[in-house]
């Protein structure tokens, strides 16, 4: 059986590659390819091969993504909010940190592809010295977010030594892994890598699954591993025009999940990142999605829609209206449209 490096070394890289692959002729996307760097790996190419469109347009690089004339170049200013090179800190009490420049696939919509699967990676040792030194003089930070790129394509040395530095740092309380392997390269979860993760609770992973044909069976026993090794799972997903912007998708996908121990966390908007405006759905469009999954669906398996705010702002919460007027009785619909009501207590003085 091959290794996960093995399977990720015979990734399609390039035109020439793609074309013997798939069926796309426009020779314009060499120009896309040289711009916006592309992975597919051959498991998530089978699965393009069998499904098309939902999963070939989260890879397959698009003419579109070099025509974009309003977008920004880093959406989130991540890089205006990093003190010390390869960490962001935007919220008081957590900070993320690059610890990869690389991912399983190089997904289209990509909100940092301003650096991913870039050569000229300021990650190395010496970087990350930096970043402990950050976070050890910032006691206010209890969590740690691994980021990048994909923390978990990593080498399991490093990834250990990385978290091995961070347990270290008595003020972190929690640490959280953003990974997409266990939908794009779902056999990178080993039992060797469970057993690294698990010494070092809690520690979360978050998972990035968008669409319901990715919940396949390597990617259950992925998950599988994961949550035996004690590992709470949550997943976000992004909005993603003619990938998954209807209810009946998004609300497969947070059923399947569900089913795979998976906690759906975050549903967000597309970013305002270079090269993926085609990729943006309305905000009208996320919110009535979340009106047919609330109250119709396990409160378990539903998601949160967010939105960063453009600059760096912060995650904000999307939520259907359901609040008709506030007053000694607060009046509002119920998820199947009814009207109810819920009197205020009487205040006592
Ligand atoms: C999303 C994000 C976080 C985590 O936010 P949560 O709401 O706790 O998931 C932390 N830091 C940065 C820079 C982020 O973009
Ligand atoms: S896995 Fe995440 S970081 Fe990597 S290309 Fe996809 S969206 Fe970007």
């Amino acid at each position: 059986m091959k290794t996960w490096q093995e399977i990720l070394s015979e990734s399609v890289t390039t035109f020439a590659d793609l074309q013997k692959h798939l069926n796309c002729n426009t020779t314009a996307l060499e120009d896309v390819i040289a711009t916006f760097p592309m992975r597919i790996n051959p498991y998530f190419l089978e699965l393009i091969k069998q499904h098309g469109t939902p999963l070939w347009r989260q890879a397959v690089p698009d003419i579109k993504e070099i025509q974009d004339t309003v977008c920004l170049r880093d959406p989130l200013a991540e890089d205006k909010h990093s003190p010390v090179d390869n960490l962001v800190h935007r919220y008081p009490d957590r900070a993320l940190i690059l610890v990869s420049n690389s991912c399983a696939m190089y997904c289209r919509f990509c909100t940092r592809r301003r650096m991913v699967g870039r050569e000229n990676s300021s990650i190395n040792a010496q970087s990350l010295q930096k970043v402990y030194e950050y976070l050890r003089a910032t006691p206010a930070i209890r969590e740690v977010l691994l980021s990048g790129g994909d923390p978990l394509l990593l080498e399991d040395h490093t990834l250990n030594e990385i978290l091995s530095e961070l347990r270290q740092i008595s003020s972190l309380e929690v640490i959280r892994i953003g990974t997409r392997v266990p939908s794009t390269l779902p056999m990178r979860i080993t039992p060797e890598l469970v057993a690294i993760l698990k010494k070092y609770h809690p520690l979360f992973v978050n998972t990035h699954f968008n669409h319901p044909l990715e919940l396949t069976e390597e990617a259950a026993s992925a998950c599988r591993l994961l949550a035996d090794g004690g590992i709470p799972l949550g997943n976000h997903t992004v909005l993603l025009k003619g990938v998954n912007d209807d209810a009946l998708t998004i609300r497969t996908l947070m059923l399947g999940l569900l089913r795979f121990r998976v906690k759906p966390y975050y549903l967000f908007q597309a970013d305002l990142t270079c090269g993926t405006n085609h990729f943006r759905t309305s905000t009208k469009t996320g919110i009535e999605i979340m009106k047919s999954l609330i109250g119709h669906i396990s409160g378990m398996a539903v998601p949160v829609l967010a939105l960063d705010a453009p600059g760096g702002k912060g995650k904000i919460p999307l939520s259907p209206d359901y609040i008709i007027n506030r007053g000694e009785k607060l009046t509002f619909f119920n998820y199947k449209g009814e009207i109810c009501s819920y009197p205020e207590p009487v205040e006592t003085f």
